[in-house]
Order: C-alpha cells, then sequence, then structure tokens
C-alpha cells in the first residue's frame, strides 16, 4: 500500500511495510518512507540485500533511490480533500476551515459521508503465502494510521508486531490500531500460540484477548481496532477482528481461484 493512502498531519504520505521470509528467518522493513509506491519491494531489498532489517526515513528512501525506485508525489487528490477536511474539523479553535460566522451553518453529514471514521482510517494490506516447498512467506505494507504525527512508525514494519512468519509453524499479520499491536507483539504472540497447538483461528482470537485482558485493568471499556490473520504450515486460515456487527473476511487464493474466508468477532457488538 502506498499511492492513495492518507497523509500523516502534515499532508504528507509516509508509508511503511515488512517482508519475512520463513524459511530463512530473513526480515527487511522500511519505515517512514515517502514518495516511492511500492514500499514492500523496497523492504524485500533491505532483506535480501542487507544485514540490517529496519531502514527509515531519509535513509530508506535514499535505499530505494539506489536502487533505482523513481520518486513521485503519493498524495492524491482524493486523499488531500480528505486530509484538508481532516485539518478544517480538526478544532473549532484553529484558523482552518469556513470563516467563523459561517461555521454553524456547516454540511457535517456531507462530510461524514465522505469519510465516517476520521478518527482512525487505516490502509495496511496483509500478504501471508505458503509456496510447493511448504516454504512460507509474509508481508504487511500500509500507509498508516491516517494524520499521524510526522514521525510516527506503526506495527506494520516491526518484525513481531504487523507480520511474523516462522516456515516451521505458520504466519500471522496484523492491521488496525498499530501502537497496541507493538506493545502486544501480537503476530509474533499469534506465531507461538499455533506452535503450542493452536488453530490459526484460535490463535488470531487469543492474541484479541490477551490485549483486551491487558487493557481491563487500566480502561475496561477499550477495545482498540484491531484484525488480525494468520495461517500455519498446514494451509490452514484464520481471521479475527476485535470488536464489530459483522464478522471479518479475508481474500484467500487457492488452485480454484480466490476464494472468501469468513473470520470471527472477538467481542461482536449487540445490535441496539
Ligand atoms: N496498523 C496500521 C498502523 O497502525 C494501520 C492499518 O492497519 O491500516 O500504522
Amino acid at each position: 500500500m502506498g499511492y492513495g493512502g492518507l497523509p500523516n498531519e502534515r499532508g504528507v504520505v509516509q508509508l511503511d511495510a515488512s517482508f519475512m521470509d520463513g524459511r530463512t528467518y530473513s526480515a527487511g522493513s522500511v519505515a517512514c518512507l515517502e514518495n516511492i509506491k511500492t514500499p514492500s519491494s523496497v523492504a524485500r531489498l533491505v532483506m535480501q540485500h542487507t544485514d540490517h532489517v529496519l531502514l527509515v526515513g531519509a535513509g530508506a528512501l535514499e535505499f530505494a533511490r539506489a536502487w533505482g525506485f523513481p520518486e513521485e508525489n503519493l498524495l492524491t487528490e482524493k486523499a488531500r480533500k480528505i486530509w484538508l477536511r481532516w485539518k478544517e474539523e480538526l478544532s473549532p479553535a484553529d484558523d482552518w476551515g469556513l470563516p467563523e460566522h459561517l461555521q454553524n451553518l456547516r454540511q457535517k453529514e456531507a462530510f461524514l459521508q465522505d469519510f465516517p471514521d476520521i478518527e482512525h482510517h487505516y490502509g495496511t494490506t496483509n500478504v501471508l503465502a505458503i509456496d510447493n516447498n511448504g516454504d512460507i512467506a509474509g508481508c504487511t505494507t500500509t500507509s498508516g494510521l491516517s494524520f499521524k504525527l510526522n514521525g510516527r512508525v506503526g506495527d506494520s514494519p516491526i518484525i513481531g508486531a504487523g507480520l511474523y512468519v516462522d516456515n516451521e509453524v505458520g504466519a500471522a499479520g496484523a492491521t488496525g490500531r498499530g501502537e497496541d499491536v507493538i506493545k502486544s507483539c501480537a503476530s509474533y504472540y499469534m506465531v507461538l500460540k499455533m506452535k503450542e497447538g493452536r488453530t490459526p483461528q484460535q490463535a488470531c482470537e487469543d492474541a484479541l484477548h490477551m490485549i483486551i485482558d491487558r487493557y481491563k485493568k487500566v480502561n475496561p471499556g477499550f477495545y482498540p481496532g484491531e484484525k488480525f490473520v494468520a495461517i500455519n504450515r498446514y494451509g490452514e486460515l484464520g481471521c479475527a477482528t476485535m470488536r464489530s456487527n459483522r464478522n471479518p473476511e479475508m481474500s484467500v487464493r487457492t488452485e480454484k481461484g480466490y476464494i472468501r474466508y469468513e473470520g470471527s468477532v472477538a467481542y461482536p457488538l449487540k445490535p441496539k
């Protein structure tokens, strides 16, 4: 993910991505990468052609340039307009948006139609794959949390948080509020759970419960918006989301083409 993603609070699209090879335990990531449309390809090159795991910001861009990636402005017209609308809504006390004498006339509904969840917009893709030899690899790529602070790094490029792969066990990936995923090492946790014998579906659910159990002590009503996916070495699948009124879905490519896998909700929302 890159092009089309929402920018940070300054209107700059900063991308995060990671790649991991479960056979060799090699990994590569980039964070806060600007102007490069395909951060996952840069992450793969970090994995294959350096002895490092994570390159950030200017260094990641320099690395991408060295590999000949073209630089381009990633802020689409649509994303720019959403960012400007967000700035207008940011605070009633700032000088963005309509003149003060017109502010009561604002059509909030129109705004919310464009952008129903202004608080936290996400844009991450997890890809987990097993080849014919049984080798497992994974990739997580994102424009990250919309309107994040300049320089903020999410879970996607953090190995063990947004992605983890182990050929002996399986692979797991995360989307959603990255801060919680980083603090819980969620993808590593899911792989460990599968190693203990849990199915991928159970491992995804275990990780969501683990996060909430921790927060229970400090903020019992808090359910961060996470979604986890997992696959084990036998090709069994898992997918679960934190709190929702409908089951999450993921797309699975099989020998027969694409199928839709429906996962579970850890904390179903009760109908009103
Ligand atoms: N996990 C991403 C982040 O926090 C957001 C997403 O899932 O889209 O940067």
